[in-house]
């Protein structure tokens, strides 16, 4: 069985299909692992514009990874959504 991830907005565990993950390698502001293997501190959240949006406004992510995001990962997980 696929472990369970959970979402870091509403705190629902799904299985990694149904999240994004969003991870910070040393000295490199958070980014999306589109294939999830990148190896790093890692994060999950919904594939889903509520909890993204949510995220954004709380700053999840930099609260998470106690950083700052420089390389417009929000956006880029827009992007993600879209497709
Ligand atoms: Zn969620």
């Amino acid at each position: 069985m696929e472990p369970n991830r959970m979402c870091m907005v509403c705190r629902e565990r799904k299985s990694k299909a149904e999240l994004l993950r969003i991870v910070r390698v040393k000295g490199e502001s958070p980014k999306l692992d589109p294939n999830q293997n990148i190896s790093g501190r890692g994060m999950y959240l919904c594939k889903s514009s509520e909890c993204l949006s949510q995220a954004k406004r709380r700053r999840v992510i930099e609260r998470a990874f106690g950083c700052a995001d420089d390389g417009g990962v929000y956006e880029r997980l827009e992007t993600e959504l879209e497709r």
